[in-house]
């Protein structure tokens, strides 16, 4: 044996031997043994064998298993399994010779992870079907998915070594699935890394210079987090509470995707980091003990109240047990202070396995082990939505402006965020689009209009009479659907004002009318139609009748001025003594009782409502018009047409509903669009009626149509909607685009 080979092999001793170490105060009797056979299977197999790196294969199952146990605080059967996660795939050894030598239980994880092996290293952009089919090995064992996690964390740590596209593949898979699987999971030490690695790996110069960042701004960080706790560890000190303070940055990845999200540069990311204080006390006191801290925590700085998180008294749904608040420091920076007990903090860093690794016996451990186990399962079983929800949290953050679903044959398409089942009918095929009547999404029979989730499956139900309608171009929002939809529609019309078109004509010379250019204008004035094909159409349609084609014909010799049709409204002086005639001193129209005098309408521009200051605005042919004072159009029509304002004001008496619209503006967060509803909706009762919105990269839009009683109501709300988290900015919205006069 070479010198270079001997230690070598020295190595692989070594590292066997530590991973026995980890896993020493959780191995019962005979467990030992049982790793070492698996060890030597593993080894043999593997022994012509070299990683990418040139090292020894079997490093990586040693280090699969040593991350198995120590770092997600799994047991022997797992470590045996992560052994031997390879072998069937890339060596001779096969299923029946592992089942011989370590039983059913290790055979049927190595078998999963096989099997999914194969699935997500040559699958291509389809990962969600292979998402998918991870889920459905759940039924086999649980600790597959765990396993494959090591697995995953551990080739995401050696991916250096890899090709250019292979490490852009792995690390997209690894941030669509693995890390928010992490997450999912309660693995919050693991899914950081594996983010923060995604990030390496795809955008290493972002990687580098937020790194470097994190680590320039260390010192006076360190700085100012001192004089920060120092009160509070002298409080707790007094109390002799046993304490730990830390304070990490948020990873690099969520740095970088806040920066990303809410377009700002790295010096604008205000919540760098959160301060933690870890307790150590008896666990029938935690609650207790946390709120103290609280109370202490805000005896110094004051809290935010709209940022008071409790996740003690109901843990988030992947065990994540904390108390948080944000409060002001003495500089006016926001901090976020993060109150947990010694179990709390491992489990959230490790997740539950980890966390009983070395505090019970091992028999205990063994039962809370299989206890996690089965929480993990049910955690991962409650999807009885779509397979990919799951993942929706995290996506939606990252992704937001795309859902990804799939073809019947498991067809990654990716379409714009909020796309409904017709977007996808076209985006498969025009005719298909054209055709399509509704479809099912995830076997369930749905309208055309029906919004797609990210993992839904879909098949278009199609029919050969369906035809595209001016409604489908609000169902769709994807460019592609939108352009066909308009020219399915433009080819509708067209063959539908030839069929009017040879109608109209017939009916023209029975009438004897000489169809001439003359006649058409006449015809499009009297109609009130834009263009001749618009003319055409509503003939085809029978929209315009023959009847009204008769009535045009009476009509015709006198049509000679414009508008004669229109009923002109009252002057401003007779609106005035009409107003007068009715007893009152004044001539100042009250809205919401001189109906009977004159008819008036609120302007559609600035929708008033009472309380907002108001004048009449006497139109040509609609009545009197009622306008804010500060409505966008008022400085024209007091300026130009004062002889026709008439003073106007509210009545109080009535308590009657009036329209009008809200713009909010905000940092775009899942949820917002809910959360804004709920408090229009729930807290204020009022009625809306309609909410239209749309984001920018990181900026939420909305318009919001609403009925309030009048300003102070609508004071009210918009101080409430203030208060919901990422909104920015509310105000009332004028201008709706209609014309004044
Ligand atoms: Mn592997």
């Amino acid at each position: 044996m070479v010198a270079d080979a001997v230690e070598e092999k020295r190595e692989i001793i070594n590292r066997y031997r530590r991973l026995l170490r980890k896993a020493k105060p959780v191995l019962k009797e005979g467990d030992a043994k049982l790793i070492k056979r698996a060890f030597t299977i593993a080894m043999e197999a593997h022994k012509n064998m070299r990683r990418k790196s040139g090292e020894p294969y079997i490093f990586h199952p040693l280090s699969v298993a040593e991350i198995c146990v120590e770092e997600i605080g799994l047991g022997t059967t797992s470590i045996v399994s992560a052994l031997l996660h390879d072998v069937v795939e890339d060596t001779d050894i096969q299923l029946s010779d592992i089942e011989r030598t370590f039983g059913k239980k290790i055979t049927k994880i190595v078998d999963g992870l096989t099997k999914i092996r194969g699935v997500f290293e040559y699958g291509t952009s389809a990962q969600a079907e292979n998402f998918r089919k991870m889920l459905f090995t759940l039924s086999e064992d649980v600790r597959v998915i765990l396993i494959k996690l090591a697995d995953r964390l551990h080739n995401m740590r050696t991916l250096d070594s890899m090709p250019r596209n292979k490490q852009l593949r792995v690390s997209s898979e690894t941030i669509y699935l693995y890390a928010p699987l992490a997450h999912r999971l309660g693995l919050n030490a693991i899914k950081t890394e594996l983010e923060d690695l995604y990030l390496r790996f795809t955008d290493y110069p972002t990687y580098r210079d937020i790194a470097n960042k994190i680590d320039e701004t260390k010192t006076s960080r360190n700085r100012f987090i001192k004089q920060f706790v120092q009160p509070i560890k002298d409080e707790l000190d007094l109390l002799k509470v046993e304490c730990e303070i830390k304070s990490r940055p948020k990873s690099i990845f969520s740095i970088f995707n806040k920066m990303r999200k809410q377009n700002i540069p790295f010096e604008e990311v205000y919540d760098l980091f959160a301060i933690r204080v870890i307790i150590d006390t008896p666990v029938d006191q935690e609650k207790n003990f946390c709120w103290q801290v609280y109370s202490i925590v805000t005896d110094y700085y004051t809290p935010n109240p709209d940022r008071l998180r409790d996740w003690i008294s109901t843990p988030k749904g992947n065990g994540y047990e904390s108390l948080h608040t944000t409060v002001m420091a003495k500089n006016g920076q926001w901090v976020e202070v993060q109150i947990r007990t010694k179990r709390m903090d491992e489990i959230a860093e490790k997740g539950y396995a980890a966390h009983w690794k070395y505090k019970d016996n091992t028999a205990k451990y063994e039962s809370n082990l299989e206890k996690w186990l089965v929480r993990v399962r049910e955690t991962l079983e409650k999807q009885d939505l779509t397979a990919l929800e799951f993942v929706d949290d995290f996506r939606g953050n990252l992704f937001n402006e795309e859902v990804f679903v799939f073809t019947p044959k498991g067809e990654l398409k990716t379409l714009p965020k909020g796309a409904s089942a017709l977007d996808f009918a076209f985006e498969i095929h025009t005719d298909i689009g054209a055709k399509c009547i509704g479809a099912k999404v995830n076997q369930k029979l749905v309208p055309i209009n029906h919004v797609l989730k990210n993992g839904d499956q879909i098949e278009i139900l199609t029919s050969s009479k369906q035809k595209p309608n001016e409604d489908w171009l609000r169902f769709v929002i994807s460019p592609k659907a939108k352009a066909k939809i308009k020219d399915l529609l433009k080819e509708d019309r067209r063959k539908v004002a030839e069929d009017g078109k040879e109608i109209l004509l017939r009916k023209l010379r029975q009438m004897k009318l000489d169809a001439n250019s003359q006649l058409f204008e006449q015809m499009r004035d009297y109609f009130k139609v834009s263009s001749q094909l618009e003319l055409l159409y509503k003939f085809g349609k029978n929209i315009i009748t023959v009847n009204d084609l008769k009535k045009f014909q009476e009509y015709k010799p006198t049509h000679s001025a414009r508008n004669q049709s229109q009923v002109e409204t009252p002057g401003v002086n007779e609106i005035e003594e009409q107003i007068k005639s009715k007893g009152r001193q004044e001539d100042t129209l009250l809205i919401g009782e001189d109906m009977d005098v004159v008819e008036y309408k609120l302007a559609k521009c600035c929708t008033p409502i009472p309380g907002d200051e108001v004048f009449g605005f006497v139109t040509v042919s609609e009545g009197i018009k009622i306008h804010r004072t500060n409505c966008p159009n008022a400085p024209e029509l007091l300026a130009n047409h004062g002889n026709r304002v008439i003073k106007a004001k509210w009545t109080s008496q009535h308590e009657v509903a009036f329209l009008t619209g809200l713009k909010v503006v905000g940092t775009d967060r899942v949820g917002l669009i809910n959360d804004v509803s709920k408090v229009i909706s729930e807290e204020l009762k009022v009625n809306m009626s309609s909410l239209s919105f749309r984001t920018d990269p990181g900026i939420f839009n909305g318009e919001i149509m609403l009925y309030v009683n009048d300003t102070r109501h609508l004071e009210t709300l918009i101080s409430k909607l203030e208060k919901v988290e990422g909104v920015e900015q509310v105000s009332r919205f004028d201008s709706r685009g209609e014309k004044a006069i």
